[in-house]
């Protein structure tokens, strides 16, 4: 699988480590969320077919975070975009 890294071009995904599905969100209110959702945001993973975003790191490249929408089903990648710092794992 290629990943079309915004920074560096098209590089092999072996020089990427995959971090986290881009659509998780933390509780708004970290001071009032409930034991639920903590538990929700931290480990009730989706486990989609088709096309989902997901943040990478190019580990072995430019060391930037960046968000790939990817078919889960045939690897195909429709795009890949830079993030903001910080935004791994957020
Ligand atoms: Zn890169």
């Amino acid at each position: 699988m290629m990943i079309p890294c915004p920074h560096c071009g098209e590089r092999s995904h072996s020089e990427f480590t995959y971090g986290v599905d881009a659509t998780l969100r933390r509780p708004i209110d970290p001071e009032v969320a409930s034991d639920d959702e903590w538990y929700d945001y931290l480990y009730l993973r989706a486990n989609p077919c088709g096309m989902h975003r997901e943040l990478w790191h190019h580990t072995l490249g430019c060391a930037q975070w960046i968000e790939v929408e990817r078919d889960t089903l045939t690897h195909q990648i429709r795009r890949a975009t830079a993030v903001g710092r910080g935004a791994g794992g957020q």
